[in-house]
């Protein structure tokens, strides 16, 4: 009867179970997708000023947190033939204030992650992947969500896993994952 992250099990229960089920080490439970998507932008450092790359053919909460965060949205276009990201848009949209790359995998496919990575690489810039459409789709046999440095889902009613309101994030790297844990709750450390 519990449902409290600081005294009840069920969310605890839920995020072990959820990075098992993605073959991550860790998972932050979220009151929404878009709350994922916000604490993961401020975990990999988008701060005031900041541009973070984003396809425009996607549903506005993958932009509003970029917005909430005083960061600039900035678009890469689709390829007509995904739907998805268009690597190849990606490097002339890049300059001295690019901070992210945030690649949404619309419609329950998958963005082409090994070159988003490959450039968002060479420019040093964090990687938030929109998964909300795309929990379990798989890209070369890798999981939506685990490709970059934070996954970020939604169980809004209309998703694939639907629980009313809620979401999730997924990472691999602690100091990133203790920053969004950090930045969810009131500052606290993760514990
Ligand atoms: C649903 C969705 C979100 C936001 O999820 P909420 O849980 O409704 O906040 C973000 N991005 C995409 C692509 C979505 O479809």
């Amino acid at each position: 009867g519990k449902w409290y992250r600081h005294e009840g099990r069920m969310v605890n229960t839920f995020e072990k179970k959820f990075a098992e089920a993605n073959g991550m080490k860790r998972s932050v439970g979220t009151g929404s997708g878009t709350q994922a998507i916000h604490c993961g932008l401020y975990a990999v450092g988008v701060d005031a000023g900041d541009e973070v790359l984003v396809p425009p053919y996607t549903f506005i909460a993958s932009i509003n947190p970029i917005i909430l965060l005083n960061a600039l949205p900035v678009f890469v276009d689709i390829d007509y033939e995904t739907f998805q990201m268009d690597p190849a848009k990606m490097e002339e949209k890049i300059n001295g204030n690019t901070r992210a790359v945030e690649p949404v995998h619309i419609a329950g496919l998958s963005a082409d992650m090994d070159r988003i990575n490959e450039i968002a690489g060479k420019h040093n810039l964090g990687v938030v992947e929109d998964a909300c459409q795309a929990l379990f789709t798989e890209y070369k046999g890798r999981k939506c969500g685990t490709m970059g440095d934070i996954g970020c889902f939604s169980f809004q009613s209309s998703k694939i896993l639907p629980c009313g309101e809620g979401g999730a994030a997924i990472g691999n790297n602690e100091e990133l994952m203790n920053k969004f844990y950090s930045f969810h709750t009131l500052g606290v450390e993760t514990g």
